[in-house]
């Protein structure tokens, strides 16, 4: 079967590889969708060459199911929770698989990961997509839209409440998606024309362009509605960027909440007298629990809800090199793979 490898400096290539067989407790998923993630970016401009096959967004349909397979199988559609905890832990039996102390694996990087054919899965990981749910939704289930979601579900966001979404790559767009299915107002705040009208697209109720001066006053204008306009009430920060990291603290309302997404700099810009004088709350919001994609695709199906329209791009596994090129000048929207085109719905 076919899976993409990282060559480091932004180079990749297209390989052959063995079609993998479940093991205990394991699925074989035909990967149907598969998008590139800026966690992916980051490996493919570092220097290092690897052999494994990268991605970690899988979505497909069950081909086989190993031993003590029980819940799942051939047929069904799932996605998967890209993050694989021990499963015993304390942190995994809260569904906080991201901070699991018993020895966690990771699709794309400790185990191998979903740019090919084929992938395989622990049952526990696997997600049934219901039928209105995409393969491509599944696809962001299994990564951004289930960081976009839990980064909504930390803050709290509720509807009629206003949301200014930092950064509008996969995640910022899916922040705008679904914080607009919840209900919320939703500004969004990027630098690249083509971002800002993708923001638009995705259903923003307005789009700033974070270089032009003003911004901070233009979100405070933004969250006047009655009984408010001193800033918004959420904030969910995912461009990593310096300069947006400094207008959070202005640009939010006193008591409101923000969540930093985004991996980026480290220039120290948030200064903790200024949280403490609009008693608001900042958190750092990794990834989603795994119960939560459970959540999401309830969400999805009940509120008629889909990622699609942050797609700009949709390649065969063989294009690699043009996907990852692209996905790394960031001025386009979600990039997927479909290894199998036939299967996209
Ligand atoms: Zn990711
Ligand atoms: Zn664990």
């Amino acid at each position: 079967m076919k899976g993409i490898v990282f060559l480091g400096n932004r180079q990749c290539e297209t390989r052959d590889f063995p079609k993998p067989v479940p093991g205990r407790g394991e699925v074989l998923i035909r990967v149907e969708a598969t998008g590139i993630c800026g966690s992916d970016l980051h490996v493919y401009r570092g220097k290092e060459p690897s052999d494994q096959i990268r991605g970690h967004e899988p979505c497909g349909v069950v081909e086989a199911a190993g031993p003590d397979v029980s819940r799942l199988k051939p047929g069904d559609r799932v996605t998967v929770h890209h993050h694989v905890g021990c499963g015993k832990c304390p942190e995994c039996a809260e569904g906080e698989v991201v901070a699991c102390s018993g020895g966690k694996k990771l699709f794309g990087v400790s185990i191998p990961g979903s740019f090919a054919e084929y992938t395989v899965a622990v049952e526990r990981n696997c997600i049934p997509l219901p039928d209105p749910v995409s393969f491509i939704d599944g696809a962001f289930m299994a990564c951004v839209g289930g960081t976009a979601y839990g980064a909504l579900r930390r803050l709290g966001v509720r509807p009629y409440e206003s949301l200014a979404v930092f950064g509008l790559g996969p995640v910022g767009l899916s922040c705008v998606i679904l914080g607009k299915a919840l209900g919320a107002r939703v500004v969004g705040i990027d630098i690249l024309p083509e971002r800002l009208q993708l923001g638009t697209t995705c259903g923003a109720d307005a789009v700033m362009d974070g270089s032009k001066d003003g911004v901070v006053a233009a979100i405070k204008d933004f969250s006047r509605v009655p009984f408010r306009g001193d800033g918004v009430d959420y904030i969910i920060e995912t461009s990593g960027a310096t300069p947006a990291r400094q207008c959070l603290i202005p640009s939010i309302r006193r008591l409101g909440k923000i969540a930093i997404v985004g991996v980026g700099g480290t220039d120290k810009v948030i200064n903790p007298s200024e949280i403490h004088g609009k008693a608001c709350t900042l958190i750092g919001s990794v990834v989603f629990r795994l119960g939560w994609i459970w959540d999401l695709a309830r969400f999805l199906t009940v509120s008629g809800t889909s990622f699609e329209p942050a797609v700009t791009h949709r390649f065969a596994l063989d294009d690699a090199p043009e996907a990852l090129h692209l996905a790394d000048e960031g001025r386009c929207g979600k990039v997927t793979f479909l290894p199998h085109a036939e299967g996209d719905r």
